[in-house]
């Protein structure tokens, strides 16, 4: 196990669950495990510990999940570029611990690394929506509240999704990782409904600010060893960071990615600019207050997020989207959380809508 952790909880109801079963198969014998009738109670932060958020991800939760599986993206609308993902939740928190994390904000008051026992209803879910509507494509990802990987080889969970994508041809599964994590994945065949897209960063935001998580290389070199296995990859480089060095590392970066993995094996690259609430932002410079990366100056944009300054942040966008057009002409590319006239200047048109998007993404 590649994880500490410091206790697992199971919800009495989740005792006979195959997630539970091969959890405690798998679980290191010094880490301790104890039976409650609520997870939702064992996730909620404790009161006297310094930083509650860490250690809600080192405290693992087997239990229900009460609300539906399924929904838009968040980042889904008429004002941001949008990509029409669609979100399974199967897991919330991560045991990773990136400075600029969202879920430092989002899950501050519910921080214990849940892990839902009852993903055969989300299953359920999926196959009611496969089959509403035959003729769509839908890409599905499990990479929003937590890492889709992470822990992987304690729970086996990618071996059940894979085997329920692989057999429905127009559900497109997009496993989102900053991990290393594929041995289970290697095991099995995604019959072409498989993508695996990894957060990139250049090696100097890894070091200061992606705590736990694989190296860029490391993931670089998990996404060749999984092409070569069928499975389609992509890549997120976000948050771009604009820091000093930035528009050499990153050019460093997509240099290192096409020798790497052949282009033509690439589905898509997205690419977003750091955006922080003040909330987050304030958490994030509390937790990590050496974090060179969150010293950015920022400004607030429309939405409420912090973000850099539009020349900088369209700089950094149209460099690396050029390098991906000489690299890999035809590779999709699209800006991720940013707004439509961002997409215009830097690709010199608007963002199809959402749903056309998605659909072209879930097919290519
Ligand atoms: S890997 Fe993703 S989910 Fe995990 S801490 Fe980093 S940004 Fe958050």
């Amino acid at each position: 196990m590649k994880f500490e952790l410091d206790r697992v909880f199971i919800e009495e109801a989740c005792r006979d669950s195959a997630i539970a079963r091969r959890v405690l198969e798998r679980l290191p014998s010094e880490v301790g495990v104890e039976y409650v009738a609520d997870g939702r109670a064992a996730a909620l932060p404790v009161a006297d510990q310094a930083d509650p958020f860490a250690a809600g991800k080192r405290r693992l939760i087997l239990m229900r999940r009460r609300s539906p599986f399924l929904m838009a993206c968040p980042a889904g609308s008429g004002e941001f570029a949008c990509c029409g993902y669609l979100v399974l939740t199967l897991a919330s928190n991560c045991p990773m611990d990136c400075s600029y994390c969202f879920l430092q904000e989002y899950v501050a008051d519910n921080p214990g690394f849940q892990i839902y026992a009852n993903y055969a209803d989300a299953l359920g879910e999926l196959e009611a929506l496969s089959r509403k509507a035959p003729g769509r494509h839908f890409r599905v990802g499990t990479g929003e509240l937590a890492d889709s990987l992470a822990f992987d080889g304690l729970t086996g969970l990618s071996l059940d999704l894979v085997d329920f994508f692989a057999r429905r041809s127009n559900l497109l599964l997009e496993l989102k990782t900053k991990t290393d994590e594929i041995d289970n994945l290697l095991k099995v065949d995604p019959r072409g409904q498989v993508l695996v897209s990894w957060t990139l960063s250049p090696p100097a935001v890894f070091q200061s600010s992606e705590h736990r998580s694989a190296s860029p290389a490391a993931r670089i070199e998990a996404a060749r060893r999984l092409a070569e296995a069928g499975y389609g990859v992509a890549f997120h480089l976000d948050p771009i960071i604009a820091y000093p060095q930035a528009e050499h590392d990153y050019l460093e970066l997509l240099d290192h990615l096409f020798a790497m993995v052949p282009p033509a094996a690439i589905r898509f690259i997205s690419m977003g600019g750091l955006r922080m609430s003040p909330g987050l932002r304030s958490a994030a410079r509390r937790r990590f207050p050496d974090d060179p990366m969150l010293a950015g100056e920022e400004v607030l944009s429309c939405d409420g997020r912090y973000r850099t300054f539009v020349p900088l942040r369209a700089r950094l966008f149209r460099v690396l989207s050029e390098r991906i057009a000489k690299q890999a002409p035809g590779l999709a590319a699209y800006l991720c959380m940013e707004s439509a006239t961002m997409s215009e200047r830097i690709f010199g048109r608007r963002p199809p809508n959402p749903a056309n998007l998605g659909e072209q993404l879930a097919k290519s």
